[in-house]
């Protein structure tokens, strides 16, 4: 496999595929990555948003940062990669999602199942009182508060994302599931990840243990690029080449 449309044919080939997204999925829609040469954990203080006792004393913190990366939909919209995995769904290729991203924006383009690995901001739980909300309505619950936290419509609690923070336990259900669907692959598709995060990057070679084929697109080599049939570097060409190789019907 050397080309573009090589690995278009693969997946034309392939009953059943998976894909595996990364921060550079979303960077292409201009949502900052945390880990890169510009990454948001060089600002000292967003590297502390995810930490749950910041959180449980002033959520405003969360909230402020976060409204960038998640919540503002006026500004945050799915890339041309979010549109061409959901039309892998379309065309019945894409049997799952698994991502690294809390952003939901691959929920939002439609693609389902979504294993969110590090949790997602699609479900709420209030603090207090375990009262659920989804993405919509928290967006507007943070619409009409003065400071941008969404208090619980219950008790007055503050809902939180279900986004693993730090020392939280990974989501054991998207975690399983992700390394279920990877097993039963033929093709397993690598996106905008450089697979540096534990233990999400045990996910994908999975597929190429139970006996299927890896393909890796990342503008960076990654530590498994020698596990992978191929490499290539542009996500926004493998975006247009999906688009074109499978129009919809
Ligand atoms: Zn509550």
């Amino acid at each position: 496999m050397n080309t573009m449309q090589d690995l278009m044919c693969a997946i034309r080939e392939s009953e059943r595929i998976a894909v595996f997204s990364g921060a550079g999925v979303s960077t292409l829609c201009g949502i900052p990555d945390f880990r890169g040469a510009n990454g948001l954990y060089r600002d000292p203080n967003m590297a502390r948003m995810f930490e749950i006792d910041l959180f449980d004393r002033d959520p405003s913190f969360f909230y402020r940062y976060a409204n960038g990366l998640v919540y503002n939909t006026e500004t945050i919209h799915p890339g041309p990669v979010h549109l061409a995995v959901k039309r892998l769904q379309d065309v019945g290729k894409c049997a799952g999602v698994i991502t690294q991203n809390i952003d939901c924006l691959h929920e939002r383009a439609g693609s389902d199942p979504v294993f969110a690995v590090h949790g997602s901001a699609v479900l709420h739980h209030c603090r207090t009182c375990g009262d659920v909300k989804t993405f919509d309505e928290i967006v507007a619950l943070r619409a009409k508060a003065e400071d941008g936290v969404p208090h619980c419509v219950k008790c007055g609690g503050v809902y939180k994302p279900d986004i693993t923070f730090f020392g939280e336990a990974l989501p054991e259900a998207a975690f399983y599931g992700a390394m279920r669907l990877a097993q039963e692959v033929e093709l397993m598709l690598v996106l905008g990840s450089s697979l540096t995060v534990s233990p999400a990057n045990s996910i994908p070679p999975l597929t190429v243990r139970a006996g299927g084929r890896m393909v890796i697109v990342n503008a960076q080599p990654t530590a498994y690029d020698g596990m992978a049939d191929a490499t290539f570097p542009d996500l926004k060409e493998f975006a247009d080449a999906v688009m074109e190789a499978f129009p919809t019907l």
